[in-house]
């Protein structure tokens, strides 16, 4: 999280799937931060407890924890209707939980691939479902931020359900967004680069590995979180108001052909 002052999200209602820990951890501080109220989500309410107890208190009102599964369709129900509930209200869904399984291609199991299909797309569907049938049964405006992926555009070998999904994910945004923004109901996604989260552990933590994968990256660094959250919060802003139906790539540069950086082919 970088240092804010401001309180631009105060009485916002917030909520953010996948929030335990990484990205979806600093956005929660991110907005909680400034002024929002959210309603933390992972599938354990106890690893949330921690978090919860962090937490700057929002300017009115108060936190929730709303825990569940964001792959199946009775939890991601609950869990919507105990966010609406419990907050009076839902400004903004942050769709961040996700997930990745490594399997060369041949391999895949069925299994495999549609449980990561389930949590990056399903769960991704049956929020961003629950949330515009709430906005539009009261004819209110809102707003829904995806966390996709660099994968959403640049392939990645051994992890086809997680290109499958996060490819999906950059039309179901679009899609979404030309549906409802007639409503003033803007669908929008960040798309990170590598990021420094618990889930790349492995390399971010040897100092050999890091400095082999950096050198992947046009601006040889990963990215932080907060960078992550940033953007986040200049698309959940009024900063960003006239913007939908789009991807934001928060990516160092590894989304411009980083290969092209010497000139090789002329
Ligand atoms: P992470 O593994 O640290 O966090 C993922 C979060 O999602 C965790 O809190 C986990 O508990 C939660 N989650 C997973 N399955 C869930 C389910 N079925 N129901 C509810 N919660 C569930 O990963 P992260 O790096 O913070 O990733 C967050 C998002 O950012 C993901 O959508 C991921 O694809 C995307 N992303 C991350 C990176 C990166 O380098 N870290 C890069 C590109 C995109």
């Amino acid at each position: 999280m970088t240092e804010q002052t401001s309180k631009r999200f105060a009485n916002k209602k917030i909520l953010i799937t996948g929030a335990s820990q990484g990205i979806g951890e600093d956005a929660a501080m991110h907005f909680a931060t400034e002024g929002a109220q959210v309603a933390i989500n992972g599938r354990h309410a106890d690893k949330l407890k921690p978090l919860l107890e962090k937490l700057p208190k929002p300017v009115s009102g108060n936190h929730l924890i709303v825990a569940g599964d964001m792959s199946v369709e009775e939890d991601v129900d609950r869990v919507m209707k105990e966010t609406i509930e419990g907050f009076n209200g839902l400004d903004v869904l942050i769709c961040n939980a996700g997930m990745q399984i490594e399997c060369p291609s041949e391999d895949i199991s069925l299994k495999d691939f549609n449980m990561v299909m389930a949590v990056n797309v399903t769960g991704v569907v049956l929020c961003a479902r629950a949330a515009l049938k709430y906005w539009r049964s009261n004819d209110l405006t809102g707003n829904i931020i995806v966390n996709s992926s660099v994968h959403q555009q640049i392939p990645k070998p051994h992890y086809l359900g997680y290109s499958a999904s996060k490819g999906a994910v950059g039309n179901i945004v679009r899609t979404l967004a030309l549906e409802y923004a007639r409503y003033d109901i803007r669908v929008n996604a960040v798309a990170p680069g590598a990021i420094v989260t618990p889930i790349n552990d492995a390399w971010t933590k040897d100092p050999a590995k890091y400095e082999a994968t950096a050198k992947h990256i046009p601006m040889r660094r990963p990215g932080k979180c907060s960078e992550i959250s940033d953007a986040m919060a200049f698309l959940a802003s009024s900063e960003s108001s006239y913007i939908t139906g789009q991807t934001l790539f928060v990516d160092g540069g590894l989304t411009l052909y980083a290969d092209f950086e010497q000139n090789w082919s002329s």
